[in-house]
């Protein structure tokens, strides 16, 4: 990704100075003319930062624009920085980067668009995460208004891809639709399930794979116009290529439209070509995947073998090892990107190459969400976006209010209260596995003595878990102390519920003498109220006196209070549940008011 910036005056130059600081491997001034620079940024980077007026923008790049999704996003950033402007390509990076300009330069993102303004989930970029992609762009308008306008819209989605959400006028049970939105092909499903073992070793079905040249039927069955039918192409379709050496691109190319037409469905939704290592480094292979954009996956000829082909070939055996190259890399490269597959295209031949269809059934999404300890402006944008991407929200009740102005409208929310942690694990693993985009929220970060780890040991591989760190309460707590984990150190959960006492004894002993800054979650409750006083005195026999200790409670929410004393005058009785409690080493000292661990011994001093 490659960022322009271009600036007209001192103010300007300075915002781009500062942002080109920010993203050194991104962003780049481009000099110049504002005009001129202006046109070389739209026409050769990928994104734009303009320190100039909307207007000049506008009328400088007017003659230039394409479409809105091949064109590069620009933002236009106010002299005073106040505003960060999402002029062009909105809901292809601009709303983003808009967003990203503001947490260097301050100010406030300005988002224009409908959708935006009313937190729907943008159709031209729906699921892009998931690899959606627009088989038709021309219906667009006409279903965003429907929509937006609470007409009833049908939403199919057969074959469970984890989707954003959507209003609740859009559905899959709408009755008389004004638009319909429809991901993956619109042909009738011989087999509208996936096959039943989700298990890593699960086999595809023994489904009849089309092998002549018969297209199947187009958009059929629809009671709407064809203007107002949405198609997305998923990406469910893996070519398996096999080949002899020397073939050249272009006849793989074609192969693999043979093998696409075969199967009815839309060419973008391949993801990827799949092939036997032996031919990794096969220039036509290689090349016929990069010019169609595909992953190019390699397995060794025994992971092939292994595979339930309906063409196997002694004569290919023979050669490399494995009965079938195209149709064995084509189910198995399926299979591990998914939670099923079949083939559907059996192996189709050239003179050098052959080449087989197979396509999947999506994974659900869990992403497990750190919200961060408490703050709104530590929560990351990657959490940011993660949460509007989510259909359903689990977590604790007073996380969720903390978020809920982030979430897309239709988000389903699913609160519980404090104590349901294996309750709150099972629906986010089940809601995940019946196909849907699930975020586990939890606060700092979510695998932190959190929902992550419960969550994971039910899941299943049917899933894809996508873990999105959070700011701790022990990084906060520290930043917030001064430097307190700045060497190493350790973080104990005082809490005995899910560990007997005498393992957290245990555990704080050997911290003692291995000399760790200790920073203790769970410290102290109503019913818990010697434990603290007991790990304080087993470090105490091993550092200083002065030692400092720091505790901070509720770290950056607005009741915070930091507190900074030593070993000696720690008074227990100050620390609940609602605060984190630092330890120093031997090395860590009180610097100017602040709590700092040097960064190693100086070993001259000891
Ligand atoms: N996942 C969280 C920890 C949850 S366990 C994280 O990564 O930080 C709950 C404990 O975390 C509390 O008992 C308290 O010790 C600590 N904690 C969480 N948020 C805190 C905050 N804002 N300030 C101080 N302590 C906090």
């Amino acid at each position: 990704m490659r960022i322009a910036l271009v600036a007209a005056t001192a103010r300007g130059r300075a915002a781009a100075d500062e942002l080109a600081k920010a993203w050194p491997d991104r962003a780049s001034i481009v000099d110049g003319p504002a005009g001129d620079a202006l046109r070389t940024a739209f026409t050769t980077y990928d994104q734009v930062v303009a320190f100039l007026a909307v207007g000049a923008t506008v009328r400088v790049l007017a003659p230039l624009l394409d479409h809105k999704a091949t064109d590069p996003p620009v933002v236009c950033v106010d002299e005073s920085h106040r505003y960060a402007v999402a002029v062009l390509g909105t809901h292809h990076g601009a709303a983003d980067l808009a967003r990203a300009v503001t947490t260097v330069l301050g100010g406030e993102p300005v988002i224009t668009t409908a959708s935006e303004s009313a937190d729907v989930t943008p159709l031209d970029s729906f699921a892009a995460h998931l690899g959606l992609r627009v088989a038709d762009p021309a219906p667009l308008p006409q279903v965003a208004t429907a929509v937006l306008s609470g007409a009833p819209v049908r939403l199919d989605n057969p074959d469970r891809w984890p989707l954003p959400p959507l209003p609740p006028n859009v559905s899959p049970t709408a009755e008389n639709p004004a638009a319909i939105i429809r991901v993956g092909p619109a042909a009738p499903r011989e087999h509208p399930e996936p096959p039943p073992a989700p298990s890593a070793t699960a086999r595809a079905p023994a489904a009849p794979p089309v092998t002549d040249g018969a297209a199947r039927p187009g958009a059929g069955g629809s009671d709407v116009s064809r203007e107002t039918v949405l198609e997305y192409a998923a990406p469910e379709l893996v070519v398996g290529v096999g080949s002899a050496r020397g073939v050249s691109a272009a006849e793989v190319d074609e192969l693999i439209d043979t093998v696409v037409r075969a199967s009815g469905r839309n060419p973008a939704s391949l993801r990827a070509l799949a092939t036997i290592d032996l031919k990794e480094d096969e220039p036509g292979i290689v090349e016929a995947a990069r010019r169609r954009g595909l992953k190019l996956i390699t397995y060794p000829a025994v992971a092939l073998a292994s595979e339930d082909v309906p063409t196997p070939s002694e004569t290919v055996r023979a050669a490399v090892g494995t009965p079938s190259v195209a149709e064995a890399a084509a189910l198995r490269a399926a299979r591990d990107a998914g939670r099923a597959a079949e083939l559907l295209v059996a192996k189709h031949t050239t003179a050098h190459a052959t080449a087989a269809l197979a396509r999947l059934w999506p994974r659900g999404r869990l992403a497990l969400v750190g919200l961060g300890p408490g703050d709104p402006e530590l929560l990351t944008p990657a959490a940011r976006t993660e949460l509007a991407r989510a259909s359903d929200v689990v977590g604790l009740g007073q996380y969720l209010d903390q978020v809920r102005g982030l979430l897309r409208t239709g988000t389903a929310v699913h609160a519980s209260g404090l104590g349901q942690e294996e309750e709150r694990a099972r629906t986010a693993v089940r809601l995940a596995s019946e196909g849907r985009a699930v975020a586990l929220v939890g606060s700092g970060d979510a695998g932190v003595y959190a929902m992550a780890a419960p969550a994971l040991e039910m899941a299943g591989p049917d899933l894809d878990v996508v873990g999105v760190p959070g700011i701790t309460a022990a990084t906060a707590a520290s930043g917030l102390l001064g430097a307190a984990l700045g060497h190493d150190h350790v973080l104990i959960s005082l809490s005995d519920l899910h560990t007997p006492w005498p393992v957290i004894e245990r555990r704080v002993r050997a911290a003692a003498e291995a000399d760790l800054v200790v920073c203790f979650y769970n410290p102290r409750s109503r019913g818990r109220d010697w434990q603290l006083g007991h790990a304080m005195d087993l470090l105490a026999a091993h550092r200083p006196p002065g030692t400092p200790v720091g505790y901070v409670r509720e770290a950056t929410r607005p009741e915070q209070r930091v507190t900074l004393t030593t070993l000696r005058d720690f008074d227990p009785s100050e620390v609940d549940m609602r605060t984190v409690v630092i330890v120093g080493s031997s090395q860590s000292r009180l610097i100017a008011g602040r709590f700092v661990t040097p960064r190693g011994y100086r070993w001259a001093d000891t």
